[in-house]
């Protein structure tokens, strides 16, 4: 296996050689704790072996490194350049921080040894974008990509973040990034088919299973969200993100927050959503159910989605301050759904209360509860 890795990696050991490795790559065993692997300079070449590291079977990620992380337990793994933040010893202070991610003190701006090139984007803030843009804001449910953790199992795809219920055959949420970047010419692919990345053994829900049961496959992130490239769209077509959805529901306050939304990234806006489906037992064009398809398929009462709107630019952790716009709504999985969403406008605390997540559980705790206990008033165009 190892051996496999190496003659993958070859093209790219050069590169990541170099002393003032600002990337973190790091790697598992599917269902493994993530362990540090090598630091790239940029960001590219980090995400050159990460793919590498996933072509051959692991699960792999881009950090943002000050030298700290991997560094000091230098330890670490497959070593290879491991390079620790060494050379500029320099650097000292920002050893010190934990965990890498969030706090650590602008120590990476500071790239010391002058030799000018700094990585680009200057990350000086104090919190940079996680490499995995599609769970800054937080994994709510403390969802694991562990075969045993089978109702809440976490999924990360180039196009979004989810995690999953065996038991349910739903997604318990979907989160992801949405910016003008996404946004493309490509028509739906309406390739609606089973999720190839479940784990072996689990039941896939598949496009009939849906047939008749007088509920819409409702995507959580829609198709209209990712036609950039013809495999981001159809990304958004596995089962594993859809959810038994009425037609009005979907067809209406849904669809029309969505494009809500979408019509920001034209603002010069960049969103955070996230959403997914609540309880049991909703009204489509056939009647009151539970569940579907042969009882494999749970079908909730309600849906919920939350909006975190901003300015497009870099570093978003640090830009979202208490006049950060959030729109949170909860909607009712049956017929009497309209076309206005902002009637379905509720707080985000409310969502906690019943769902049990933590949303936007990456932001400090006072900024939380200020933006959580919000209901939105603002535009509805
Ligand atoms: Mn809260
Ligand atoms: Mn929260």
């Amino acid at each position: 296996m190892f051996g496999l890795l190496l003659k993958l990696l070859m093209p790219y050991l050069a590169p990541m050689m170099l002393v003032l490795a600002q990337y973190e790559v790091w790697f598992s065993i599917p269902g493994e704790p993530m362990e540090f692997y090598s630091k790239a300079k940029s960001k590219s070449t980090a995400e050159k072996v990460a793919r590498a590291l996933r072509s051959g079977g692991f699960d792999a990620e881009v950090r943002v490194g000050n030298g700290s992380d991997g560094s000091t337990t230098g330890s670490s793994t497959a070593g290879s350049g491991t390079s620790t933040g060494g050379s500029s010893s320099s650097t000292g202070g920002s050893g010190t921080s934990p965990s890498g991610s969030g706090t650590s003190p602008s120590g990476s701006g500071t790239s010391p040894s002058g030799s000018g090139n700094t990585s680009s984007g200057g990350n000086s803030g104090p919190l940079v974008d996680d490499p995995y843009v599609h769970l800054v804001l937080g994994n709510p449910s403390g969802a694991t990509a562990n075969v045993a953790n089978e109702n809440n199992y976490l999924m990360k795809k180039n196009q979004y973040a989810l995690a999953y219920s065996r038991e349910n055959a739903t997604p318990n949420w979907v989160s992801w990034h949405l910016d003008k970047n996404d946004l493309g010419g490509v028509d739906r692919s309406d390739s609606f088919r089973p999720d190839p990345t479940l784990p072996k053994d689990w039941y896939k829900v598949t496009d009939a299973s849906y047939k008749g049961s007088g509920f819409t496959r409702g995507h959580m992130i829609p198709s209209g969200d990712r036609t950039k490239t013809n495999a981001d769209n159809q990304s958004v077509f596995v089962m594993t993100n859809m959810i038994p959805q009425s037609a009005n529901n979907n067809n209406k306050a849904w669809n029309s927050f969505e494009v809500f939304c979408r019509d920001q990234t034209a603002k010069g806006n960049e969103l955070y959503i996230i959403c997914g489906p609540y309880g049991e037992g909703g009204t489509g064009t056939s009647g009151k159910k539970t569940t579907i398809d042969k009882g494999r398929i749970k079908v909730p009462s309600h849906t919920w989605k939350i909006a975190v709107i901003m300015p497009s630019g870099s570093n978003d952790l640090s830009r979202i301050n208490a006049e950060t716009r959030v729109i949170a709504l909860w909607m009712p999985n049956d017929q009497s759904v309209g076309n206005d969403w902002a009637q379905y406008r509720t707080s985000v605390d409310f969502i906690e209360e019943k769902t049990g997540y933590d949303f936007l559980n990456t932001l400090p705790t006072s900024l939380q509860a200020t933006l959580e206990s919000r209901v939105d008033k603002g535009p509805t165009k």
